[in-house]
């Protein structure tokens, strides 16, 4: 049922000087939520020099509860792109809304499609008409074959720049946030060309299992990595519980060097 993503050799996504699925792994690092300008520029500033490719950080935040901070909208994506200004680096943010489209077509380097709307197909097929690489999230209780599914609806409407991301699936298990199916990569590198990234914070919920689960995604074959730092995560207006301190990511990033064979 997969048309499109099997059509080419090895789907290799360009974004700036960054490429995906190209025997490197490619690191995206960041806030959950973009807060303010001095706080992600000074994170950015020292991620950049620790081989972060990509920054990432939320404006639109499509949180579980209502009454949760909701991010800070089209003013984050401003901030993200005085970063890409300032730094030269790709940047890469959240949509939730198909008619924010033209908004992040203008501010980021790559849209983000998150777990809660990995199956909004309006907004897939949108995404499939413009020229710019889509990062799709796998849902939490969605099948890795919903999964392609949705990607298809993006590949098939002509935008040919999909990386999928693998970021924990609900399970009966609590003593995480979700279940990383770390399956879920040499399965999807089976099924189709596209390249693979995993997010171990949204999987593991705790900021302790970050590094194993890092090593343990780019051991299984990932091309990439997406993880959650923040320089106060105590005071994180959203998932700090789950962040790293700067300190503990680059420490991550050396381990990384060590086994990875082009970083
Ligand atoms: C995120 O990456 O900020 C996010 C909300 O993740 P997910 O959609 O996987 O929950
Ligand atoms: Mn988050």
């Amino acid at each position: 049922p997969y048309k499109e993503s099997l059509k080419q050799e090895k789907r290799k996504v360009n974004v700036g000087n960054v490429t995906f699925n190209d025997d490197n792994i490619v690191l995206i690092a960041g806030p959950c939520s973009i807060e303010n300008d001095q706080s992600l520029d000074l994170l950015s500033s020292q991620l950049v020099k620790h081989h972060t490719h990509i920054i990432r950080g939320g404006a639109f935040k499509p949180r579980t509860s209502p009454y949760s901070f909701q991010g800070i909208g089209e003013k984050g994506l401003h901030i993200l792109k005085e970063i890409n200004r300032k730094y030269k680096v790709p940047v890469i943010s959240e949509i939730t809304d198909v008619r924010d489209i033209d908004l992040f077509v203008k501010y980021v380097d790559i849209i983000q499609v998150g777990a809660r709307n990995m199956q909004n197909y309006v907004l897939l097929e949108e995404l499939g008409k413009i020229n710019k690489p889509i990062l799709l999230k796998r849902g939490f209780v969605n099948t890795i074959e919903e999964l392609l599914l949705s990607a298809e609806y993006i590949l098939a409407n002509g935008n040919k720049d999909v990386i999928l991301c693998e970021r924990g699936i609900r399970t009966f298990e609590n003593q995480t946030r979700n279940t990383l199916d770390i399956s879920a990569v040499p399965v999807l590198k089976k099924l189709t060309n596209l390249p693979v990234i995993v997010d171990p914070s949204h999987a593991a919920g705790h900021w302790e299992y970050i590094e194993s689960l890092s090593l343990a995604a780019i051991a299984a074959g990932a091309d990439g990595l997406m993880i959650e730092v923040h320089e106060n995560p105590e005071f994180a207006l959203s998932d700090g519980q789950q962040s790293l301190k700067p300190e503990k990511y680059f420490n991550l990033v050396e381990k990384i060097k060590k086994i990875a064979i082009a970083i």
